[in-house]
Parts: C-alpha cells; sequence; structure tokens
C-alpha cells in the first residue's frame, strides 16, 4: 500500500518511451527539480550546465497544432527544427505531469481507518498499517494496554493479538492524507 509516486511515474515514462535509454531516463530525473509549471501546457526548465546545456532557461510547450511537445532548444537560426527525438527537457516535464499525478492519485485515494484499545499479552497483528500508543496509569500487575490505529485498504479492519481477534470493527474511509495525520501521535 506505500506506494512511491515517484517510482509510479518514472514507471509510466519508460513504459511510454519504451526506446529510450536509462541514461534519458535519469536527466529527465535530474531535472524534475527544475520544471516550473507556468500553465497546463507550458513549462519553464532551468539549464544544468553538467547536462550539456547553455541556456539559464528552456521553454516547453505542448503545440495543439500538431500534437506535439516543443522545447526552445530545438530552435536554430533557422527556426523551430523538427526533431525525430524527444530531448530530456521535454522528458523532464512529461516525468514531471506524471509525478503530480501520481501525487494526487494517492493524497485522493480512500482508505479505511478504525481505534480499538487492547490487552497487549504477544505480538499485536492487523490487516493493515499498524499504530500502537500505550494507555498510561495502570495497576502494576495489569498486562500493558495499548489503543490501535489502523490503516487499511479493507473496509472490515481485524486486529489480532497472539494470532487471535482482539477487536473488529467497520473501518471509517476517509482519504489517505487524513489517516496518516490522525496516526501521527501513534508509534508505527
Ligand atoms: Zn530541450
Amino acid at each position: 500500500m506505500r506506494r512511491d509516486p515517484l517510482r509510479d511515474a518514472v514507471e509510466k515514462l519508460r513504459r511510454d518511451f519504451p526506446g529510450k535509454s536509462h541514461s534519458w531516463i535519469k536527466r529527465a530525473l535530474l531535472r524534475l527539480g527544475d520544471v516550473r509549471e507556468v500553465r497546463d501546457g507550458l513549462y519553464l526548465v532551468e539549464g544544468r550546465r553538467e547536462l550539456g546545456d547553455w541556456k539559464p532557461l528552456y521553454q516547453v510547450w505542448f503545440s495543439n497544432a500538431d500534437r506535439r511537445w516543443y522545447c526552445s532548444c530545438y530552435l536554430t537560426q533557422f527556426g523551430l527544427r523538427r526533431r525525430r527525438d524527444i530531448c530530456t527537457h521535454v522528458a523532464a516535464v512529461l516525468l514531471f505531469r506524471r509525478y503530480k499525478k501520481a501525487l494526487e492519485r494517492v493524497q485522493h485515494r480512500r482508505v479505511y481507518i478504525a481505534e480499538a484499545e487492547v490487552e497487549r499479552r504477544q505480538k499485536i497483528a492487523a490487516n493493515g498499517e499498524l499504530y500502537l500508543k500505550p494507555v498510561r496509569s495502570l495497576p502494576l500487575f495489569a498486562s500493558p494496554r495499548y489503543r490501535v490505529f489502523v490503516i487499511s485498504e479493507e473496509r472490515r479492519i481485524v486486529i489480532k493479538c497472539g494470532g487471535y481477534v482482539v477487536a473488529e470493527a467497520e473501518g471509517e474511509e476517509v482519504p489517505l492524507a487524513t489517516a496518516k495525520f490522525l496516526a501521527e501521535s501513534y508509534e508505527s
């Protein structure tokens, strides 16, 4: 459930451009932090000397007329040169766009959460990410008790202790970001 949005974005770029080398992907990745979105379809990419750039800034845009991406590095004294190849400024923009989408998907993903208090005799487990917080002010002889918080992809949340079900609940559906925020007061 802990999918990395950047990994997703890179994989998608690889799939969309199967003929591209590892170094092409790597250069796009190196440029990821240099991309600024002006608006959808228009981007600025800072130049990097170590990647062979000779300008401080490149403009990358999508042409609706011929449905393709252009970069100001395609400009020559004769005008815009049509390239069969895609420069890594454009690649960086494509990666940026995929990364942004993947991030949004993660942020908006819905998960289920449940909370319970259990006595810990043995190892506590659940069908999701488990967070624990000890319950204080107990008599010395008692087994330690814990507040348990679970983030799960399944609606029905089951908490087990030593293999036995000790709590079961219908999880509450919330965005993943909310669940992570609520989990912050617990230890993972
Ligand atoms: Zn370029």
